[in-house]
């Protein structure tokens, strides 16, 4: 692999140096050959299950990496913990890809570290695969995510509330900066390592803002934002709850990242939440987007220093962009909305159409993913417009109507619908039953069956029909837990 450990050039401030901690007995689990060979992953190491799992839990070194474990702070549930850290996770280090874009290649539940507090460093087997199906369910959906390259068992076993096996996943993403990681600096008024670190997230992932002059740090907030937006706007059209938008899980290069406790909305209402330890309901589903409107103001304050030495100055010039985030907002949602419904073009009239449409679906409790889908299949089918007709009612009118105004024909619209609607995601009793299938049988068999279909998320293969049944009881009494 083609290393260049731009991270970890930074300097001590921002990482311990730490090599994972070897586990017992390593076996590849799953691996994404796709992922490895856009990443030019080296024959030796992809042809090999043996050298793989040694190489993706730690146990050997990759020529090149610089194993690191990054500083981080966070707010957690809206407290702030001033130092947070990888307590689980070793950044091997950067690769860059065929296209030449960089990339972290981080092992996680590969040992403790400085950041490890009372945890062991590890990682059950669950989440591992958790992580992998929903990262790469993601992906093929369309949504900005961190990337899965390999789950490696350890044969070791991990106790959390029972005894677990153990596994290590590798997670691919643009780069791990988050907002807890300028929180760390901004935290110990450490202003020229908060300077290091925005110099090196505008080289990295906003370079269109370094020619800005004297002061790129304001535009650079407004291309943060624009990102987030599209980030979340992305989990509202697929019905993703996050489950722990906490700062220290925001990443700045706008992907989804830390799949813990995360979940797909089956019936919907905007309150889901399927945490268990989200017990306010924070992190709900449509509390999504006030969140990150939160989540962006924590991060534009760790700026303030920067932006201007006067400190009321620095706010009277980011206080514009704070107060028009919810409109935006409001904007790209509604954008969505309307290419699910195949409104094209999109008119301001139709935010009301589309407010009655996710009223009506959550008064008759209707499933969003099948909804939708029905929803497309109307548009050239009698059979599924006259069951929509009779779950929408009048709402299903205005919307035909609405559509007979459009120069669009059928065929166009419905293609458009097509790639906002998925026919399938990973739905969480799916995601369960592979999961226990894997830990009972110690094989991927399922994972790999299941994740076939998931790669296309937006077509009907002959296996699909097995994923796209609703839980039984509309996932009323469905929990996650954090996967620690
Ligand atoms: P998370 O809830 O996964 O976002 O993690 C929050 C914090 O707890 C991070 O600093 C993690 O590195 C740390 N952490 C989570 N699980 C463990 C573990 N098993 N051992 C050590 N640290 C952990
Ligand atoms: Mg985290």
């Amino acid at each position: 692999m083609n290393f260049d450990n731009s991270y970890e050039r930074l300097g001590e401030a921002f990482h311990e140096k730490r090599r994972p901690e070897p586990v017992r007995d390593p076996r590849l689990f799953l691996w994404n050959s796709r992922l490895a060979e856009r990443l030019m992953i080296s024959n030796e190491l992809r042809l090999d299950p043996v050298v793989r799992a040694q190489a993706f839990s730690g146990n050997s070194m990759i020529p090149g990496s610089e194993p690191i474990a990054t500083a981080y702070a966070g707010h957690q549930f809206g407290h702030f913990v001033p130092q947070l850290g990888d307590g689980r996770a070793h950044l091997l280090g950067e690769v860059k890809d065929r296209s030449g874009r960089r990339w972290d290649i981080q092992l996680k539940g590969s040992g403790r570290t400085a950041f490890s507090r009372g945890g062991d460093g590890r990682c059950a087997l669950g989440p591992a695969v958790r992580e992998f199906i929903m990262s790469e369910a993601m992906n093929a959906l369309g949504v900005p995510t961190a990337r899965s390259l390999a789950v490696v068992t350890t044969g070791e076993t991990v106790f959390r509330e029972r005894p677990l096996p153990g596994a290590v996943v590798t997670r691919v993403a643009a780069s791990h900066l988050r907002i807890g990681t300028f929180q760390y600096f901004a935290a110990r008024n450490d202003r020229q390592a908060l300077k290091t670190l925005c110099d090196y997230t505008i080289a990295r992932h906003f370079p269109e803002v370094a020619d800005e002059g004297e002061n790129p740090y304001v535009p650079l907030i407004g291309k943060v934002i624009e990102r987030q937006i599209r980030l979340v706007v992305e989990w509202m059209r697929v019905g993703f709850i996050h489950g722990v938008m906490n700062t220290d899980n925001t990443a700045l290069s706008g992907e989804t990242i830390d799949y813990g406790p995360c979940a797909m909305m089956g019936t919907y209402d905007p309150q889901t939440v399927y945490s268990s330890i989200d017990k306010t309901g924070r992190y709900a589903f449509g509390n999504q987007p006030e969140i990150l409107h939160w989540n962006m103001a924590r991060f534009i304050e760790t700026l303030l220093p920067l932006i201007h030495a006067d400190q009321n100055k620095a706010v009277d010039q980011v206080g514009p962009v704070v107060a028009a985030f919810p409109g935006q907002f409001e904007q790209a949602f509604t954008k969505m909305m309307g290419k699910k419904l195949g409104l094209t073009p999109f008119k301001p009239e139709d935010r009301e159409l589309i407010r009655s449409v996710l009223d009506r679906f959550k008064e008759k409790r209707l499933d969003y993913t099948a909804t939708f889908d029905l929803l497309t299949q109307s548009v050239r089918s009698e059979a599924a417009a006259s069951q929509m007709k009779s779950e929408l009612g009048h709402c299903f009118d205005l919307w035909q109507q609405r559509l007979g105004e459009q120069h669009a024909d059928a065929h166009e619209i419905q293609a458009m619908m097509r790639q906002h609607n998925p026919v399938v995601i990973p739905r969480n009793h799916h995601v369960e039953q592979v999961i226990q299938d894997c830990e009972q049988t110690g094989k991927a068999t399922s994972a790999e069956k299941f994740l076939q279909v998931l790669r296309s998320p937006y077509e009907e293969l002959a296996q699909t029909s097995g994923y796209q049944d609703l839980p039984g009881d509309g996932d009323e009494h469905y929990q996650t837990f954090c996967g620690t």
